[in-house]
C-alpha cells in the first residue's frame, strides 16, 4: 500500500538550488510518487522562484513563536507533483536562501508552517522526511509538541546531505523559538552551549539516512564527524547510507537542451562539438595537442579543495592544458581563482556565479572533470560527468569513492587519488594526461562511465524499504 510522505526541503530544483540538496529534493520525492506513494513536498518561497504559474491554496496559516507571529500563505506549483511553497515575505523574499541573522526564526517558521499545513489539511503522513538542518525543528516538534496528535504517529526520517552545515545559533534562540529549556542539554539540542538544528533532528529521528554508504561510515569517525561523530555512533543502529541518484530528465547528454549538440555513447561526434563551443564561449585557447581540457564545477568552499587545484593546475597549464572553472561562494576562493586566471588568461577561464547552462556544457565539453573534495557526502557532479563522458578525477572519500573506480582497477571509470594534498592531485592529473594520450584506453574508461545507471529508482526503493521496516 502507498505511504503518505511529507517531504521537507529548503531547496527544490528547478525552483531553488544552491547544490546537491536542491537536485535531490527535485527528484527523489517524484521517484516516491512513481512507486505509488502519496507525496507532498513543502519548501519556502524565495525571491528567485518564478511566481507566474503558482496557485494560491486556502487561507493563510499563522505561526506563533515567542519571537513573533508570522502569516504564511501557501502556493501550489503546477507540476511535477504536489509541491507547496510557503510564502512569508518578511522571511523568505530575499536574494539568498541562507546566511541571515534571523535564519533560526526563518527555518523554524518554515518547519512549523509545514506541519501546521499538514494538520490543517488532514494530511496524516506515515513518513515525515526532513532534509538537512533547516528542517530539524520539524522533527523535534513532531517528537514533542505533536506527540499525541495524528501527525505525531509519522515515522520521523532525517537525511543528512552535508554534516558540515549544522544550523548553530546562540542559545537565546531557544527561548525566542519556544523550545522548552529541558531540551537544551547535551542529549538534546545543545551543542557546546549553542542551539543546534542538526542535533534537533538527529536526536528526534526514528531513521537517519545520509547520501552514500561510505559517508555514513565516515561521519561516525572524528575526522568526518564535525563534532557529532559520538552522537552518530550512538544512533548507528538507525543510520543508513543510500547513494543519491541522477535526475536523467535533466542530466542526459542525448536530450540535454543546454548543449549545442546532443550526443550518445555510440554517436560521440556531438561531444567534440560541445567541447569546441565550450572553449570558444569561454574565450580561451584549446589545449595544445596531447593535453586535455579540465572542467571544475562546485561551490567555492574549502570542502571542494580549490586550494589543491590552484596549487596543482599551474604546471599543467604551463604545458598547454586548458581549464574551465565555474563556482560561487567564498570571496577568498574566488579571488585566488581570479588571480590564477590573470596569470593564464588564454588557458584558464574562471566564471564566478551560478550558471546552470554552463554547468551542463562543462560536463559535456571537458575531457576530465576534477573534484578533489576533502570530504564529499555524495557528490552529484562526478556522476553527471560519468554520464556525460568527462572522466572524473576525484579524491577517494564519501560518495566519490562509491561512484568512481580508478581506471587501473577492473571496471575502472575514472581516476582516484587517496590523500588530499597538492602533490597527490598533481600525480592524478599527470595520470589523466597519460590516459588522455592513450586513445583506446581513454575511450574505454569513458564508455564505462557513460553506461552506468544512476537512475533514482534503486535509491527510492531502498528508502521505501527503510520507511516500512
Ligand atoms: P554540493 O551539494 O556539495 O554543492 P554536489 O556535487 O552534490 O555538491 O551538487 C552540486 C550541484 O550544484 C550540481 O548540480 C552542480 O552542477 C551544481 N552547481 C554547483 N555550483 C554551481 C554553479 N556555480 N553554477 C551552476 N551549477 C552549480
Amino acid at each position: 500500500m502507498g505511504l503518505r510522505i511529507l517531504f521537507l526541503s529548503s531547496e527544490v530544483a528547478p525552483f531553488s538550488k544552491t547544490g546537491g540538496l536542491g537536485d535531490v529534493a527535485g527528484a527523489l520525492p517524484w521517484a516516491f510518487s512513481a512507486r505509488g506513494h502519496d507525496v507532498r513536498v513543502v519548501t519556502p518561497l524565495y525571491r528567485g522562484v518564478p511566481r507566474a504559474n503558482l496557485q494560491l491554496v486556502g487561507a493563510p496559516l499563522t505561526v506563533e513563536l515567542p519571537v513573533g507571529t508570522t502569516e504564511v500563505r501557501v502556493f501550489r506549483a503546477p507540476a511535477p507533483g504536489e509541491l507547496l511553497f510557503l510564502d512569508a515575505p518578511e522571511l523568505f523574499d530575499r536574494d539568498e536562501y541562507y546566511g541571515y541573522p534571523d535564519d533560526a526564526r526563518r527555518f523554524a517558521v518554515f518547519s512549523m508552517a509545514a506541519l501546521a499545513l499538514a494538520q490543517r489539511d488532514g494530511f496524516w503522513a506515515d513518513v515525515v522526511h526532513g532534509n538537512d538542518w533547516p528542517t530539524g525543528l520539524a522533527l523535534l516538534a513532531l517528537k514533542h509538541g505533536f506527540a499525541h496528535t495524528p501527525l505525531g504517529k509519522a515515522k520521523k526520517v532525517f537525511t543528512i546531505h552535508n554534516l558540515a552545515y549544522q544550523g548553530l545559533f546562540p542559545k537565546r534562540e531557544v527561548e525566542a523559538l519556544g523550545i522548552p529549556w529541558d531540551q537544551f542539554s547535551p542529549s538534546g539540542v545543545e551543542f557546546w552551549d549553542q542551539l543546534s538544528f542538526m542535533k534537533a533532528a538527529l536526536v528526534s529521528a526514528d531513521l537517519i539516512t545520509t547520501v552514500s554508504p561510505t559517508y555514513a561510515k565516515e561521519i561516525q569517525t572524528p575526522p568526518f564527524g564535525a563534532g557529532l561523530d559520538g552522537l552518530l555512533r550512538h544512533r548507528g543502529d538507525v543510520l543508513h547510507g543510500i547513494l543519491n541518484g541522477v535526475d536523467v530528465k535533466e542530466w542526459n547528454p542525448a536530450t540535454d537542451v543546454f548543449l549545442p549538440r546532443q550526443y550518445t555513447l555510440t554517436e560521440l561526434a556531438g561531444r567534440a562539438l560541445c567541447r569546441k563551443e565550450l572553449i570558444a564561449s569561454c574565450r580561451i585557447d584549446a589545449p595544445v595537442e596531447g593535453m586535455p581540457l579540465f572542467g571544475v564545477i562546485g561551490r567555492m568552499a574549502s570542502q571542494k579543495g580549490a586550494d589543491l587545484l590552484q596549487a596543482a593546475l599551474p604546471k599543467l597549464l604551463e604545458q598547454g592544458a586548458s581549464a574551465i572553472v565555474l563556482g560561487a561562494g567564498d570571496a577568498s576562493v574566488q579571488r585566488d581563482w581570479q588571480g590564477l586566471a590573470a596569470r593564464f588568461p588564454r588557458r584558464l577561464c574562471v566564471r564566478v556565479g551560478f550558471d546552470n547552462s554552463l554547468a551542463h556544457r562543462i560536463e559535456a565539453g571537458s575531457d576530465f572533470f576534477l573534484m578533489p573534495s576533502r570530504f564529499e557526502p555524495c557528490g552529484l557532479s562526478q556522476m553527471y560527468s560519468l554520464l556525460y563522458g568527462s572522466i572524473p578525477v576525484v579524491h577517494g572519500v564519501g560518495g566519490l569513492l562509491d561512484t568512481v573506480v580508478d581506471f587501473k582497477q577492473p571496471n575502472g571509470n575514472g581516476i582516484v587519488f587517496t590523500s588530499p594534498t597538492p602533490e597527490a592531485l598533481f600525480g592524478a592529473l599527470v595520470r589523466a594526461v597519460e590516459l588522455y594520450r592513450d586513445r583506446p584506453a581513454y575511450t574505454a574508461v569513458q564508455a564505462r562511465g557513460m553506461k552506468r545507471d544512476f537512475g533514482w529508482a534503486a535509491s527510492a526503493a531502498e528508502y521505501e524499504r527503510l520507511f516500512t521496516a
